[in-house]
């Protein structure tokens, strides 16, 4: 297996090109590192959502029962903040790429629905979205801004907010800790990334499990891997190109190029990128918890 190539900035962009140009079927997987730009804050960085947070005392399924009132005030705060977030070049460019027929599917970590906002039509959330809420007492599904409306009026002591239809427990549509990923888009995913003969992750550290285990399907299928993330991750071993730097700036960069490229007939992309590479990494992917 070839090392990667590490490369930052405006080579990191061409050099993507390259790839993306080569390939039959490219599958991207994002993380939060793909929302930053967007004002969103990632989870473990610094500035991250966790920072002064325990996840388990707000975000976790047992917050919700057993401390609804701090789970839904660190929900009013996200849903807040998520109120002013546009797409950013990330967005757009992923959105284009799979407009120009050169992009299978986004696989995404985010809930914040930013990739849809953007134009992106098949996106596959691991963590459900921040756009729905949804039930615990009947299977239904509202917009968010039924919840919205319910945090922000004055509620009684102990008053959770309801759902109109069955006056169960209403609560953001995202997979909390503790609970699984739903089953659907875990299959659909694992489907996009054997399928795909390029996999492309960017903004994620690749330290949640299992949906960092999607990379290496890729990579055991055959597919090449590439990253894009500000931060090393476990995977950059196993990737042939790894580029440092802010996601917008990369992809916008290399999508540009691509589409400067002769449009692509049924199935016939130009040759000579060669096959993937199929061996895994050494270091493994350590098994770790959630973060939404
Ligand atoms: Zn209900």
């Amino acid at each position: 297996m070839a090392g990667a190539a590490s490369v930052q900035g405006r080579s990191g962009g061409a050099a993507l090109a390259g790839l993306i140009a080569g390939a039959r079927a490219v599958v991207v997987f994002t993380g939060a590192g793909a929302s930053t730009e967007s004002g969103l804050p990632d989870f473990r960085s610094p500035q991250g959502l966790w920072r002064g947070f325990d996840p388990f005392q707000v975000a976790s399924i047992w917050a919700l029962r057993r401390d609804p009132g701090a789970f839904f005030a660190f929900y009013r705060e996200r849903l807040s903040r998520l109120g002013g977030a546009r797409p950013n070049a990330a967005h757009r460019a992923l959105a284009r790429l799979e407009a120009l027929g050169r992009l299978r599917a986004v696989v995404t970590q985010n809930v914040d629905g930013l990739h849809q906002a953007a134009g992106s039509r098949r996106v596959i959330e691991l963590h459900g979205n921040l756009r729905q809420a949804s039930c615990l007492g009947c299977p239904r599904l509202f917009p968010i801004s039924v919840l919205e409306y319910q945090l922000q009026r004055p509620s009684g002591p102990g008053e959770l907010p309801a759902c109109p239809a069955c006056g169960g427990v209403l609560r953001p549509n995202v997979v909390l800790f503790g609970e699984p990923l739903p089953e659907a888009a875990l299959r659909e995913a694992a489907r996009e990334a054997s399928g795909c003969d390029l996999f492309l992750v960017v903004g994620s550290s690749l330290q949640v499990w299992p949906a960092a285990g999607l990379p290496l399907q890729a990579l055991a299928s055959g597919a090449r891997l590439a990253i894009v993330n500000q931060e090393p991750t476990p995977l950059d071993g196993a990737a042939c190109l790894v580029v440092r730097g802010q996601a917008g700036e990369v992809l916008e960069e290399a999508v540009a190029e691509v589409e400067g490229l002769p449009s692509r007939g049924q199935g016939r992309g130009p040759e000579g990128l060669g096959g993937g590479s199929g061996g895994l990494g050494g270091g493994g992917v350590g098994g770790s918890r959630g973060g939404r």
